[in-house]
């Protein structure tokens, strides 16, 4: 039987973390980092704010020394997905295929993905197309760039862009934006900021890079062209917790709630607020011995830094619970 203490089901910043952490506390780790492990940092091309790089590192190459430093401590890793899992049991089973594995606490860090327009951009990611203006707005100095969306993320990638970017034009598929009133009047109040509203991105093109998109009035049917440097796609996100429907708790948008995004919203959830800090397990799901970490959790920071943060979390958590229920 394929048994560890904990098994980590995904392979980004908050999965690793979780790991190195466990690991070096001498229990038996498995990460099943999925088909294609590294989560979103593998698109990435530079990252230049995940602190200890002082000339930045690529996204693929951070995500490669995090597996090294997990494995240097003994843990497994598995680039396959998960099919099935069973974790109402208190030895909760885990199916890759046909093949069971066990283990005694579970991380679920299985992340979310960026929702993309669908027209092609996602073949431009990195290369002129960007799903974080946090991350990549630096790259755009003096550049002219367009954000397609009209919630808070759209309007916060558009002040981002702002510090450097010469021109920020936001395309919004409406002729009202839905995110907050504050938000709003932040980003229309400044004169570098233009508006296509009711306007959808239906192209785009560009050799090694993209350097046109074409936009579509939806009122008149008409299409213009136009010439830039970045794309910002802020049209939100899907968590990946299809797996776990029924299962975990999960909030209206599909995350994973924990105790502590719980409670960050005011609702009473499982224990007292004291109980949570002096006693609890911050990260638990709705379910003993079910931690959650990183973006799948995660609906507001979504930084490669706060989801390994939260990582570091779930994994103290699990020791602290595997040690209480020896
Ligand atoms: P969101 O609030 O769901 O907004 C998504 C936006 O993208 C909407 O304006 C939507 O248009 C548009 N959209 C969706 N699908 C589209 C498509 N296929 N083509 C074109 N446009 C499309 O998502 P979000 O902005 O990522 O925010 C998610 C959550 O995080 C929200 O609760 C938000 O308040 C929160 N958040 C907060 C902050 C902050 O407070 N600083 C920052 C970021 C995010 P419609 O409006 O027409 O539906």
């Amino acid at each position: 039987m394929n048994k560890y203490d904990v098994i980590v089901i995904g392979g980004g910043p908050s999965g690793y973390t979780s790991a190195i952490y466990l690991g070096r506390a001498a229990l038996s780790v498995l990460v099943l980092a999925g088909a294609q492990p590294g989560g979103q940092l593998v698109f990435t091309s530079e990252v230049e704010n995940f602190p200890g790089f002082t000339k930045g590192i690529m996204g693929p190459d951070l995500m490669m020394a995090m597996e090294a430093q997990a494995k240097r401590f003994g843990v497994e890793v598995l680039y396959k997905e998960v099919s099935k899992v069973d974790l109402l049991k208190e030895t909760k089973s885990v199916w890759v295929d046909e093949t069971e594995y066990q283990a005694n606490a579970i991380i679920v860090s299985t992340g979310a993905t960026s929702k993309m327009i669908g027209i092609g951009e996602e073949a431009y990611v990195g290369r002129g197309v960007s799903t974080c203006a946090v991350c990549d707005a630096a790259f755009f100095k003096g550049k002219k760039t367009f954000v397609v969306g009209g919630g808070d993320a759209a309007m916060e990638d558009t002040m981002a862009l702002l510090k450097f970017a010469d021109e920020v034009t936001i395309v919004h598929r409406r002729d009202e934006f839905r995110a907050s009133k504050i938000m709003q009047d932040r980003v229309l109040s400044n004169s570098k900021v233009k508006v296509m509203w009711n306007s959808e991105v239906v192209g785009v093109s560009g050799e090694s890079k993209l350097s046109s998109i074409k936009v579509k009035d939806i009122k008149t049917g008409k299409i213009s062209e136009q010439q830039l440097d970045g794309l910002f796609v802020a049209i939100g996100h899907v968590p990946t917790t299809k797996m776990f429907e029924g299962i975990l708790e999960l909030d209206e948008k599909g995350y994973l709630r924990t105790t502590m995004t719980a409670l960050m919203r005011d609702v009473k959830w499982r224990v007292s607020e004291k109980d949570m800090w002096l006693d609890g397990f911050p990260t638990m799901t709705s379910v003993d011995g079910v931690f959650g970490c990183g973006d799948v959790v995660d609906y507001r920071y979504r930084q490669a830094i706060t989801a390994a943060g939260m990582g570091c979390q779930a994994a103290l958590d699990a020791e602290k619970y595997l040690t209480e229920h020896k």
